[in-house]
């Protein structure tokens, strides 16, 4: 079971996504899916193999600015495409993958469905975008809306979260490991190019790119630069940069490792 992400690559993103599952097969999965957050979030699922994914993907035009994937490892629900990952909310905004077991879901599903939500899958992992979606409805921000259905789970966990119209993915771990990816190779000015391409030719001038992963070889093809997240500590990334911050909100100053091997 594995989990990616990738946020600044434009275009690319679903590429991006898809190569970082294959780089995650090994870790065992039975089911595979995609979100992108754009203007909406567009979500493709498929129990079975990544071929199957793709297969689905292939007469869909889907994009986004931020992505994430998720090879799913049933523990709660057989492998179909209903209970495969990315799960959303009512609203069809939030997005959630989830990697691990959340001890207290059906306390909490409980509680939900009284409220109103409705279920899809037979997934512990559904209920976090139902709670995303109660506190944006009580007016919270989308960070604050994903710390707060964070502080509500019991168990395992690494989650990523993408919410329709923010390019940004909000990630968060407890017992279940998650590395950041840190692509911010330089952008040269067209002055200092003796080649005499523009920019936007060159791959060394492309923005910056950042990247979520359950496991390095899932974005080494792009990076070596790595931010391991501990227990406890909450992520987002966004075209514009990375934050690692605590339980409560405050900023936790992270070291950037670079991996010594090769893709
Ligand atoms: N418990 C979740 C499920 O059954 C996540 C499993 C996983 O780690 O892939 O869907």
């Amino acid at each position: 079971c594995g989990i990616i992400g990738c946020v600044g690559r434009e275009d690319e993103t679903l590429d991006v996504l898809v190569h970082g599952l294959s780089k995650l097969e090994y870790r065992g999965y039975d089911s595979a899916g995609v979100a992108l957050s754009g203007d909406r979030v567009d979500v493709c699922k498929k129990s079975g193999k990544i071929e199957d994914l793709k297969g689905a993907l292939e007469p869909r035009s889907i994009g986004g600015a931020a992505g994430i994937g998720h090879t799913r490892w049933s523990t709660h629900g057989p492998p179909t495409d209903a209970n495969a990952h990315p799960h959303l909310d009512c609203s069809g905004d939030v997005a959630v993958v989830h990697n691990g077991i959340i001890e207290n879901y059906q306390s909490l599903r409980d509680e939900l469905v009284s409220a109103g939500h409705t279920f899809k899958s037979d997934t512990d992992t559904e209920v976090v975008p139902h709670l995303v979606e109660d506190a944006l409805v009580d007016g919270a921000d989308n960070e604050a809306a994903v710390r707060e259905a964070i502080s509500r789970l019991e168990g395992s966990y690494a989650v990523a979260v993408v919410v329709s119209g923010d390019d940004t993915i909000y990630a968060a771990r407890n017992d279940s490991p998650l590395v950041l990816g840190i692509d911010e190779s330089e952008a040269r000015s067209p002055s200092e190019d003796s080649s005499g391409r523009s920019p936007r030719e060159s791959n060394d001038e492309r923005g910056p790119a950042y990247y979520l992963a359950s496991d390095v070889p899932a974005f080494r093809d792009f990076t070596d630069r790595v931010v391991y997240l501990a227990d406890g500590e909450f992520a987002t990334l966004s075209a514009d940069g990375w934050r690692v911050s605590d339980v409560d909100g405050n900023t936790v100053d992270k070291d950037v490792d670079t991996v010594d091997w090769d893709p």
